[in-house]
């Protein structure tokens, strides 16, 4: 080893998704690692209001569980949604269709529904297992000082300071660590919200145990500007968000004003949510914003400060991407440690330069998936486009993969997937073309796709 991984101090902040993979993954190498988490034990403590109830949890983050020993765990506590259940727009206060659409073309690929709380837990199990990992609970990281390299904490009894040479700030997108070089010359900020905000409600299990909806899938609500999505639970109730502009919100302001706005355009959920009215005005609406800055990596004549997950590159969750990017953000330092031989430096410089450019990536798919989740999912042409694209898949196996499985059921860096999507749109058309006489489906979706991968 060039330098000896455990003899710097390594401190995270947050344990949340991140900062628990990441605690545990350090402690397998068997460097000394002490996790810092503003919030109490959320086993004494119970969950958090205000976050999301679940999480979908695809390729990405089920390889990262692999590296823990968790992923068969983590699927036998989790719900696999097999594609969009699409609840159309309803015509004079009726329920429109509900249409199926598989996320593959052969309908055997699944995004999991798990529970955030579940899933947080199990890791921090997992991470306060792993000898050398310690957690502190109720230290709330207040400052950070680079040259002296001292954290210092609102702790339950006052304030503490202590020590590291490392720190990694797993502590989300309003990271405090982060704070600590925002006005660093070289360091560029940006955070964009949405005019949408969200707000979570449930749709409970029926009186008979049962699931209100097929289970199988993440239903929505498409409803141009808005929308509203629901992701099945162990328990057989649906978490239901609504993601809905500021005026949307501020125009219900009664009982009935919710009641009557449901019917009309979610008439088909208002039977199934009994108290409505009251979840609506019992939950907060939440802000969504993307984060971007650079560099992710910083030093100071005390320490070294390095950002992960949210803290680095928040995303709108429109490709319920945000865990999955986040934890493989922790394998990539992981990674990154082991080829660089346990020096830090090497190591983290090497992960923010592996990492950026996917992290844009995603977080652009995930802007742009709104506009199809909300919007373009209801239009004749968008049908069109996906039967076209599983057509070309089912045809050219291997070599045709859409986008969303790119992202959902691959590993390829985020980065290359617009690219590749080009590519293979370009290619296709250009076969199809050729053999336009012969191939008469073929050649009509690849020049659907053209036309779109052209815009
Ligand atoms: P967080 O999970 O935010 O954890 C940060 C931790 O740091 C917390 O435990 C916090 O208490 C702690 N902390 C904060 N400040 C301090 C401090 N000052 N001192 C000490 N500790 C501190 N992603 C998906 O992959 N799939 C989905 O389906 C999905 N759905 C989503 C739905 C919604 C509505 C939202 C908002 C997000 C969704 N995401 C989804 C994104 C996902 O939640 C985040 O990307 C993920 O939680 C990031 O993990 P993290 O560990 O970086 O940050």
């Amino acid at each position: 080893m060039a330098e000896g991984a455990s003899a710097r101090r390594v401190a995270i902040v947050g344990a949340g998704l991140a900062g628990c993979l990441l605690g545990a993954l350090l402690g397998r190498r068997g460097i000394q690692v002490a996790v810092y988490e503003r919030r109490d034990d959320p086993r004494v403590a119970g969950a958090e209001r205000g976050r999301s109830v679940n999480l979908a949890i695809s390729a990405r983050g089920l390889l990262a569980m692999d590296q823990v020993g968790l992923r068969e765990r983590a699927l036998g506590r989790a719900l696999p949604m097999h594609g969009r259940m699409v609840h159309s727009v309803p015509k004079h206060g009726v329920s429109g269709d509900q249409s199926f659409r598989p996320y593959s073309a052969d309908g055997t690929q699944a995004i999991n529904s798990i529970s955030r709380t579940e899933l947080n837990l199990t890791l921090l199990n997992v991470a306060e297992q792993t000898p050398g990992v310690t957690i502190e609970f109720g230290w709330r990281l207040r400052d950070l000082d680079m040259a002296a390299g001292e954290l210092t904490f609102e702790t339950p009894a006052g304030t503490k300071a202590v020590r590291a040479d490392i720190v990694l700030a797993a502590d989300g997108a309003y990271s405090a660590a982060r704070r600590a070089v925002t006005f660093r010359q070289d360091f560029t900020f940006s955070q964009d919200y949405l005019e949408h905000g969200y707000k979570e409600l449930t749709i409970p299990a029926t009186l008979s145990g049962d699931f209100a909806l097929n289970p199988d899938a993440l239903h929505i609500w498409p409803r141009g500007s808005s929308m509203m999505i629901a992701l099945p639970n162990l328990d057989r109730s649906f978490t239901c968000t609504l993601f809905w502009t500021k005026a949307e919100y501020d125009a219900l302001t009664t009982p009935d004003a919710i009641t009557a706005y449901f019917r009309e355009h979610y008439p088909d959920t208002v039977p199934l949510i009994p108290d409505l009215a009251e979840d609506y005005q019992r939950n907060p609406v939440s802000p969504l914003a993307t984060i971007r800055c650079w560099p992710w990596v910083h030093h100071g004549a005390g320490c070294t400060l390095a950002l992960v997950g949210d803290a680095a590159h928040a995303i709108v969750p429109f490709f319920g991407q945000g865990a999955n990017c986040a934890f493989e953000d922790c394998v990539e330092i992981d990674r990154c440690l082991t080829e660089a031989e346990g020096d830090w430096d090497a190591a983290l410089a090497a992960y923010q330069e592996a990492r950026k450019a996917n992290c844009d990536a995603i977080a652009e798919m995930a802007l742009d998936n709104f506009i199809e989740m909300r919007d373009r999912v209801n239009s004749k042409a968008f049908r069109a486009e996906t039967a076209a694209r599983h057509f070309l898949e089912r045809r050219l196996p291997g070599r045709y993969v859409s986008r969303y499985e790119l992202v959902s059921f691959t590993t390829i860096p985020y980065a290359e997937i617009p690219g590749r999507m080009r590519r293979q749109d370009q290619a296709t058309a250009l076969v199809a073309g050729g053999a336009l006489a012969a191939a008469g489906a073929l050649a009509a979706a690849a020049r659907t796709l053209a036309r779109r991968s052209a815009r």
